[in-house]
């Protein structure tokens, strides 16, 4: 029989701690933070996005994490309050809004829940149901975000921002300079568009749809609101902080479910072995991962890898699932063991 793997250590918490500190899960996670800062804030791999031309604008030094527990309370480490645009991030808040305003029929006639095994703006369809392959991918939010509720742009809009405003327990605002370079460069998402027109499976507004999907894609957050959204998603629903409900419970399970298997696009099987953790990527940096149980997760760091995810924000991820043990199928986390 094949030995099993040995467990990467590559930190302990301080010898000083009382047997009770050693068994808490904030005192492990407030620890982490400054190892993980420690460890990835002077890697030098992959690049911000430049198909977006203001995201190209970046510091790749930046490095933020932030913890929300489902008590409500914050840990932060490195840049996690600089604010950058959340991009598809954007799609998990209006997958869930689509759920609970037109249920799940009309949300699935649109888009499927397979992931697609391919980049993140492929231009590629599921031809058996005629939708898009899930909800994480371009073609997919393309089609969701015109489900947005409104006589107008505006009434649209508003509709989308006060959705995030229930997550975030603060209002947010669209960055018009990002927005206005990606509206200007967005010929790939405006063809996918066409198809889905073409398709019959969006309405004919190709342009107002575009609009808003690239507005969601460009609203401001920090780190700490990612966490805020993934610990509101690990809560039933229920901001932790403000104590409102972002999002009913049932449609809670459907979009951890799609983030699980298709958060992480072309990325997202090797993601389930080696993180197990409902998460979503934007290639504005950001990364948001739930830890069901226990709150949320947000990093920000702008260089990229080939998968449009941020490289620190992977390496996050993992570290925090193979050495804390947030692995969904973690048989036992480190802090429920003897110190
Ligand atoms: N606004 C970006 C796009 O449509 C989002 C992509 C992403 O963050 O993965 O290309």
């Amino acid at each position: 029989m094949a030995e099993q793997p040995t467990r990467r250590r590559a930190w302990d918490l301080p010898r000083d701690l009382t047997p009770e500190q050693r068994r808490s899960r904030r005192t492990w996670i407030e620890h982490y933070l400054v190892e993980l800062d420690r460890r990835y804030r002077s890697l030098d791999e992959g690049a911000p996005a430049d198909y977006i031309p203001a995201l190209a604008l970046a510091d790749p030094s930046l490095f933020g994490v932030a913890v929300l527990g489902q008590q409500g309370q914050h840990l932060r480490c490195g840049d996690a309050d600089v604010e950058f645009t959340i991009q598809s991030i954007s799609k998990v808040v209006l997958y869930g809004l689509a759920l609970e305003t037109w249920g799940r029929d009309v949300v699935h006639e649109r888009a499927g829940v397979e992931p697609s095994g391919d980049r993140f703006n492929a231009i590629t369809f599921d031809d058996d149901d005629n939708r898009a392959f899930n909800p994480m991918v371009n073609a997919g939010a393309l089609a969701i975000t015109d489900l947005l509720e409104g006589d107008t742009v505006d009434e649209r809009l508003q509709a989308m921002l006060d959705a995030f405003e229930r997550y975030l327990g603060h209002p947010v605002e669209v960055d018009q300079t990002v927005y206005r370079s990606e509206l200007e460069t967005a010929h790939r998402n405006r063809a996918i568009t066409h198809l889905l027109v073409s398709r019959g499976i969006v309405s004919d507004r190709v342009e107002e749809i575009v609009e808003l999907y690239t507005m969601q894609c460009s609203i401001v957050v920090t780190a700490t609101d990612l966490a805020t959204i993934a610990a509101t998603l690990a809560n039933a629903g229920v901001n932790p902080v403000t104590g409102e409900q972002a999002l009913a419970a049932w449609a809670v399970r459907d979009v951890l479910s799609v983030m699980l298997t298709c958060g992480m696009y072309d990325y997202s099987g090797e993601w389930v072995y080696r993180v197990g953790l409902p998460a979503k990527s934007g290639v504005g940096g950001g990364v948001l991962a739930v830890l069901p149980g226990i709150g949320g997760l947000g990093v920000y760091s702008p260089p990229l890898d080939k998968f449009g995810t941020s490289v620190r924000g992977v390496k996050v991820c993992e570290d925090l699932a193979e050495e804390l043990g947030m692995h969904l199928f973690e048989p036992s986390p480190p802090w429920t063991r003897e110190p």
